[in-house]
């Protein structure tokens, strides 16, 4: 084994054992008492059935990173690697098809594994805790457009890169960098209208009266708003939630339907500005310029990277090429984009506050923010006492008594 190998696998075992510390950890966070902030929405029967939610989620987290785990060394240092090489070749295409079928053969064998981890999911633990709202077909369907996206969308951007990085020069990672970056304003451009719906129904709100209240709302604090839509979440789950999407005029805002259902119109109002409040405060433009530069660090050393023999040497290849070398070092490249995610999971908590707070000095409702957090961990099940460092791996959000807490703090002009 090289230097690349032992980098490459110590990272691999070591990001699995914190994942699996941070799990136990979390389980073991467990207190007995209700906090006394959520008596009036929670009862015992709702928190201890949280804590059975959250072993259940734990467990099969423990078993899923397993086995992945497994696979990965096995299918590693079994040649599989090399021999997925052998089959994209034996098809004959040129250096760049080569490499979209390298990746789809691959890509073909981890998404049958997690599809499997998948349906458990939903069919076993979602429908036991009273979550699963998705019929079967609606699950291979799924799966089905996943594919087809993929393919049409990924197979140009993959392919586009590969023949950069195969064609031109030092300079490649420019232009590669500079193609995602147009690919991915686009696609978030488009998403709102072309993608999402593939998925989902986005209707037009029917509550006239949450409809005014909402646009009040947004005309008073000059966030003109021409999408507002009520999303069929409860075509898969009966988890609630609330998003922003899209930018300048194709932006909009989507309220679960699940969510409508159970909340007072304050509530929806209190939800509408915390994510108003994530557009005022710039939190959606940094977090795409933050992943904008990211990438051109990611490509330029993916540039210093790609052709080092050692690396393929790490993985038993026959032959090098632009598309294994292209693999590889985005698992040697794991620990930095780890480190970076810590960052940006720091960030978006902060932002969460700040749109907290945002919600709160404008609607000058604390109550309702409050109780809209209450509703939505009572309905989603959440665990209300993450482990410190669980939060700090894998939380985007803070742990919603927190939240409560800060939100208590605001003092309101
Ligand atoms: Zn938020």
């Amino acid at each position: 084994m090289n230097s690349y190998a032992w980098i490459i696998l110590i990272f691999v075992l070591l990001d699995y054992a914190l994942g699996a510390a941070a799990g136990v950890l979390n389980l073991k966070n467990i207190r007995d008492e209700l906090p006394e902030e959520f008596a009036d929405v929670w009862d015992k029967d709702r928190y201890a059935k949280s804590q059975q939610y959250l072993a259940a989620t734990t467990r099969l987290g423990l078993v899923s990173s397993t086995v992945l785990l497994a696979v990965l060394l096995v299918f590693w240092f079994a040649g599989g690697f090399n021999f997925v090489d052998a089959l994209a070749r034996g098809l004959g295409f040129g250096p760049t098809l080569t490499g979209l079928a390298y990746f789809a053969f691959l890509a073909a064998l981890s998404n049958m594994i997690s599809t499997g981890f998948s349906l458990y999911s939903t069919f076993v633990i979602e429908e036991r805790f009273g979550f699963n709202k998705t019929t079967l077909k609606t699950f291979i369907l799924d799966r089905i457009k996943i594919a087809a996206l993929a393919c049409i969308l990924g197979g140009p951007i993959i392919g586009g890169i590969l023949y950069f990085l195969g064609h031109a020069g030092p300079n490649a990672w420019l232009y590669c960098w500079a193609g995602v970056t147009v690919f991915i304003l686009f696609i978030q451009m488009v998403a709102p209208t072309w993608i999402m719906p593939l998925f989902n129904k986005f209707l037009p709100l029917e509550n006239q009266e949450l409809k005014q209240a909402v646009l009040d709302y947004t005309d008073s604090v000059d966030f003109p708003l021409e999408n507002l839509f009520m999303m069929d979440g409860s075509k898969r789950s009966s988890k609630s939630n609330a998003f922003f999407a899209g930018f300048g005029k194709r932006r909009r805002i989507a309220l679960f339907d699940t969510l409508i259902e159970k909340h007072t119109i304050p509530e929806l109002v209190a939800v509408v500005a915390h994510e108003v409040g994530h557009y005022k405060k710039k939190h959606i433009l940094t977090n795409m310029v933050i992943s904008i530069l990211h990438l051109g660090l990611m490509f330029y050393l993916l540039s210093l990277f790609i052709s080092r023999q050692g690396l393929f040497d790490a993985f038993f290849m026959e032959q090098a090429s632009v598309y294994a070398g292209l693999l590889f070092f985005g698992l040697l490249y794991a620990p930095v984009e780890t480190i970076l995610g810590l960052g940006l999971g720091m960030l978006s908590r902060k932002n969460e506050y700040e749109a907290d707070l945002f919600s709160v000095t404008t609607t000058g409702d604390p109550q309702a923010m409050i109780d809209a957090l209450k509703k939505l961990s009572r309905d989603n099940l959440s665990n209300l006492w993450p482990h410190p460092f669980y939060v700090f791996l894998a939380y985007s959000h803070p742990p919603v008594l927190e939240r409560i807490r800060a939100i208590q703090q605001i003092e309101i002009h």
